[in-house]
């Protein structure tokens, strides 16, 4: 087809067909979230406990923000900033913690359906065109694959650190590095709050994130054009740590800032900040660092100073 788009990590050729392709069950996946629903539900059903929750809370909160927004998301994949080498170990591995994938696998997702959705037409599994329990199966226990797949490449830096090679190779086992201390303190009670019910709560909620986000809502920017377009969730911008304003994102996407207009709340972006303060992150990025994507037009918004 000759209307595909490449980007940075992915290379379309000729053959390449967007719709030739199935939503097929990834039966690892699925396991991997029945066994921690099921650990979820022991942990609330069985071990009720107000400081198991308040563990559940930490965790989740360090490992969805400073792991999987910052370290993850607006670090390894979109290099929004810089940081030491051992301060992107840290927050690469708090990422991994999230169980979701290691980090090539982050990477490959994410960059994938990004690609998916800058094609002129794109297959309902990466648009999350489903009605919402169809598509947290899909995006939870399913992966779409196509028969003539573009190549991914990820960038040398990256596929061949050796630590990213061991943290990807043992992405669901280092849940172990958390299950120990964790039982050592709070026994069994402690590790399903800690780990399969924080694990459960962030794949259902990084769906829900996606999910809806790419269906309705606020828009401050759109890309002409495309078939898939992000939206603004303003009231979920708390508890996903800025990751709902993704109408900005696909506006912006190389911004370490996601709440980019005034009032957008965003503490993934001021975790960023903290770092900065500390001496530990710099070269921050913004929505005017870079040129604006092809295709985008104003739908009002406003950038922050
Ligand atoms: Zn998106
Ligand atoms: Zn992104």
């Amino acid at each position: 087809m000759s209307d595909l788009v490449s980007t940075e990590r992915i290379f379309a050729n000729e053959a390449v067909d967007v719709m030739d392709g199935s939503v097929q069950v990834n039966w690892i996946k699925l396991v991997w979230v029945a066994g921690h629903g099921l650990g979820a539900l022991a942990a609330v059903v069985i071990y009720p406990s107000f400081a198991a929750f308040v563990t559940f809370l930490l965790l989740t909160s360090v490992t969805i923000c400073a792991g999987h927004s910052v370290g993850m998301h607006r670090l390894l994949i979109h290099r929004s900033f810089n940081t030491p080498k051992w301060v992107e170990y840290v927050l690469v591995w708090l990422g991994t913690l999230v169980g979701m994938a290691g980090p090539f696998g982050m990477i490959r997702a994410h960059d994938m359906r990004d690609w998916f959705q800058r094609q002129t037409i794109c297959p309902d599994h990466p648009a999350h065109r489903a009605q919402a329990v169809k598509d947290a199966f899909w995006q939870i226990c399913c992966d779409y694959k196509m028969r003539h797949p573009p190549q991914f490449q990820i960038e040398h830096t990256v596929a061949h650190d050796p630590v990213y090679h061991w943290i990807e190779r043992t992405w669901m086992a280092q849940q172990l590095i958390l299950v120990l201390p964790l039982y050592a303190v709070g026994g069994i009670g402690l590790v399903l709050w800690g780990v399969c019910l924080r694990v459960f709560v962030s794949l259902v909620g990084h769906w829900a994130i996606g999910h809806y986000a790419h269906r309705s809502g606020h828009q401050g920017w759109q890309i002409d054009g495309l078939p898939v377009q992000g939206y603004n969730l303003p009231r979920w911008a708390w508890i996903s740590f800025g990751e709902s304003w993704h109408s900005n994102h696909h506006a912006f996407p190389h911004s370490a800032r996601l709440g980019v207009e005034a009032g957008q709340v965003d503490p993934g972006y001021w975790f960023v900040l903290a770092l900065a303060r500390l001496g530990l992150a710099r070269n921050i990025q913004s929505p005017t660092s870079q040129p604006p994507r092809k295709g985008l037009v104003s739908a009002g918004g406003i950038l922050k100073e």
